[in-house]
């Protein structure tokens, strides 16, 4: 889709874009951690919820192969692995995305909650 940024990644002849079928993945531009990926439906649609069971499944071989990687090359300590599906989730990007975000012990003071953290004052149940 023209303007759409992740269309245009994906078009480009990039090195950079990892590329499997249905599917594609390159480095998030502003990453939060290092090795912070987007995993991509080749197709333009921006809802995840409304991809089809084979884009999910390319998408889902791509996360596998993005946490195997970053594995190799970052040694993380975890993972958070999330979707923002629509404006009220937070999803700022038109284009369907996947974030793999690779974690490292103390890069934030407490991580527990993890995704829980999308509404900060409900966040914490455990006190
Ligand atoms: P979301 O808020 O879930 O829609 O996430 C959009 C993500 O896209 C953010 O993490 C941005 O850092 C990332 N982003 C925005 N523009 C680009 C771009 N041109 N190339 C790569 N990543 C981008
Ligand atoms: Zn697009």
């Amino acid at each position: 889709m023209q303007g759409c940024p992740f269309c245009n990644i994906i078009e480009s002849n990039s090195k950079d874009v990892l590329r499997a079928g249905l599917a594609a993945a390159f480095l998030d531009k502003y990453p939060v951690s290092t090795g912070h990926t987007l995993i991509v439906p080749v197709r333009h649609e921006a809802d995840f919820t409304l991809l089809t069971r084979e884009e999910h499944t390319a998408m889902w071989v791509l996360v596998s192969e993005v946490v195997e990687s970053s594995r190799a090359e970052h040694h993380p300590d975890g993972f958070n692995i999330g979707v923002n599906v629509g404006e009220a989730a937070g999803q700022t990007v038109a284009h369907a995305h996947m974030h793999v975000v690779p974690r490292y012990s103390g890069d934030v003071d407490d991580p527990r909650g993890g995704v829980r953290w999308v509404v900060p004052e409900k966040a914490v149940y455990w006190e």
